[in-house]
């Protein structure tokens, strides 16, 4: 394996961490509060993100409902896309100055939530798309100054996007899946009501649900914060600080979560415990890796999702898509294992977490044991079997590597330095399992 240690020495490298997360209010009915809340934030007029297949379920209405019995204007925006492009934001920031919104309310997925981000950041303080984009794909500009109030509703459980400052997109003419990370973009509050679990069909849970396991690991076995160089200012300090004692606490909650209730939820959608319990795995795992950061498997998963061909899972609009939770889910074994080697005592605890009996085990036996207990749930719960399950071969791996470099944020976050020639030999060890 040609990843390398990093510097160990702690001398220039960060010596605090920032918690920084949303309001939150989570539980069965919480979406009657958005009206409320709304007000309370100064809202009048507020624009709703939702998307088509959302506005006509039952949770629209509740929201729509409460912001009229609090007197709010809404300007309702339904038309985002499944995977945001940069036309799509574009499109959604034209609407919101259009309508003249003082707020937005997002009621969807990780594609709504985002959507809202976008609008809210270049109506707030326009500029080209490219500005806040995160380089080297944009120029990485600091956000000007706060945005207008946002109160994100999530109806699935996995993005953790309602308490995170990021949004993700393709950028359709760069063949590139990139985003804006800022903790501007974070939402005011988020509102997360796991009534709307009800709704999912058992693929699209399986699939979120492997996202937010990953966040947990990941943010868990992320480079600690002290061995991250110091910030030039104390607020300039990323968002991705690496995993840090706050996160660690809401990692190891989502990681036992997500292997006491994920089969379940996938397997009965009438188990109500078990997708509430999913829904705050989501919401814990989200407040962690807002903290913490990702690091390979999600640098992989853009190249995954974003060079797909023919592969289109059950349970998800027609057309070629990787989604997004899939696509960490088939290269994050691979990563498990050769990582482990740097942060070997918290990748033994994950395993443990995931039901792997580690009595007897020594710390080097945790990328293993870890890496087989993820792929034990990503079979039971119908996960393809490594990135040729999504369509890849040997020959596609180059490309593979081409697309996941870019995401220098994300990879930097690893635990080690991460070149081209070791992402070679991770998307070689993720072909299956
Ligand atoms: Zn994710």
């Amino acid at each position: 394996m040609t990843c390398r240690h990093l510097a160990a020495a702690a001398s220039g490298c960060d010596t605090a961490f920032t918690v920084d997360a949303s309001r939150v209010t989570f539980g069965p009915g919480a979406l009657g509060e958005v009206g409320d809340r709304a007000r309370s934030l100064g809202m009048r007029r507020v624009m709703v993100v939702t998307d088509p297949r959302v506005r006509a379920l039952p949770w629209f209405d509740d929201v729509v409902r409460s912001l009229a019995a609090s007197t709010i204007d809404a300007a309702i925006f339904d038309a985002v896309a499944i995977e945001p492009t940069d036309g799509s934001f574009d499109e959604a920031a034209r609407f919101a100055r259009d309508a003249r919104v003082d707020g937005y309310i997002s009621l969807g997925g990780g594609s709504v939530i985002d959507t809202a981000k976008a609008a809210n950041l270049y109506a707030t303080h326009p500029a080209s798309l490219r500005t806040y984009v995160n380089a080297p794909v944009g120029d990485g500009q600091a956000i000007p100054g706060p945005l207008a109030p946002h109160i994100a509703c999530p109806t699935t459980c996995g993005t953790g996007s309602e308490v995170t400052g990021i949004a993700i997109f393709d950028w359709v003419s760069l063949h590139a899946k990139t985003g804006i990370a800022s903790p501007r973009l974070r939402p005011s509050e988020a509102i997360v009501d796991p009534r709307t679990t009800e709704t999912l069909p058992a693929n699209v849970v399986a699939a979120s649900g492997m996202d937010v396991l990953s966040h947990a690991l990941e943010s868990f076995t992320a480079r600690p914060f002290t061995l991250r160089a110091a910030p030039a200012t104390p607020t300039a300090r990323p968002l991705s600080q690496g995993s840090n004692p706050w996160s660690d606490l809401g990692c190891r909650e989502a990681i036992r979560l997500a292997h006491t209730y994920l089969a379940r939820a996938v397997a009965d959608a009438t188990d109500r415990e078990a997708r509430e319990q999913i829904m705050w795995a989501a919401t814990l795992a989200g407040i962690a890796f807002g903290n913490a950061g990702v690091h390979a498997p999600h640098a992989m998963a853009y190249a995954v999702a974003g060079r797909v061909r023919d592969f289109s899972p059950a349970g998800y609009p027609s057309g070629p898509i990787v989604p997004h939770g899939m696509a960490v889910a088939v290269n994050a074994p691979s990563v498990f294992r050769a990582f482990a080697q740097f942060g070997a005592a918290r990748h033994l605890e994950c395993a443990g977490l995931l039901g792997a009996d580690t009595r007897g085990a020594s710390e080097t036996d945790g990328g293993t044991l870890l890496a087989d207990r993820v792929i034990a749930l990503s079979r039971t719960i119908g996960i393809p079997n490594g990135i040729s399950g999504v369509g890849y071969t040997e020959a596609d791996i180059d490309d593979l590597v081409a697309g996941t470099l870019p995401q220098q944020r994300l990879l930097a976050n690893a635990p080690c330095h991460v070149d081209a020639a070791c992402l070679r030999e991770l998307f070689h060890h993720a072909l299956s399992y």
